[in-house]
């Protein structure tokens, strides 16, 4: 079976997402957060293209957008935002940079998207990738990660597990309930007390109102 590298993020964030895509796929509700983040990164791509590489502190390289990326090995493909080529005279190296237009944290959910872009882009060129980046689209910032060993072996553990929920047509419990008021697939799990966690929605109402300067109290 293969996976998309955008189902390792999808098992981090909850990994109930991987049976509502898999097992009992459902339709899914795009929100306007979510409409706004693909703006984000169709803007981003158009900027970048005219940007030198000094956020990344790179002197050279060639910069690829949304270049297509697989591993026979752990099963998956996928796109990664840019993929970095310094083509260095000391040596070849890649970097694999993933952006994002929420706050500054640098969530898992990305990060392990990112060690599973790198691990593919090993296996493709035959060369180690030692970092990668993960690029605030509103802060205009890169940040370093760096790809360890224990990240590798965790992405090779979710893989099987993101496996044993499809073959297994197997129900997960939730990654943490926090997140299930801006989930798209909220109305689907019914066995939890979403509705009632005022505390949650009034948070995640504050955040709305600071991303589109609203000014209507939240309820
Ligand atoms: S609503 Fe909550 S439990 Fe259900 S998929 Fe979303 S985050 Fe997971």
């Amino acid at each position: 079976m293969e996976i998309l590298a955008t189902d390792i993020k999808q098992f981090v964030y909850c990994p109930r997402v991987i049976y509502y895509t898999y097992v009992e796929p459902v339709p899914k509700k795009v929100s306007f957060k979510m409409k706004y983040a693909r703006q984000q990164h169709h803007i981003l791509n158009q900027k970048e293209k005219r940007r030198s590489l000094k956020r990344y502190h790179l002197i050279d390289g060639e910069r690829l957008f949304g270049y297509e990326i697989y591993s026979d090995m752990l099963n998956i493909r996928g796109k990664v935002d840019i993929l970095i080529d310094t083509k260095r005279k000391q040596g070849q190296q890649y970097f694999p940079v993933e952006c994002k237009d929420s706050d500054s944290k640098i969530h898992n959910n990305v990060k392990y998207q990112l060690v599973a872009y790198a691990m593919a882009i090993e296996e493709m060129t035959g060369t180690r990738v030692n970092k990668g980046f993960i690029y605030n689209i509103n802060e205009g910032k890169a940040y370093p990660i760096e790809i360890t060993k224990e990240q590798r072996d965790f992405v090779r553990k979710m893989i099987s597990m993101i496996k044993k929920i499809v073959y297994e047509e197997y129900f997960p419990e939730p990654r943490s309930r926090k997140r299930c008021f801006d989930c798209e697939f909220r109305r689907y799990c019914n066995d939890l007390d979403i509705e009632s966690d005022n505390k949650v929605r009034k948070q995640n109402f504050k955040k709305v109102q600071e991303l589109f300067n609203l000014k209507k109290p939240a309820p």
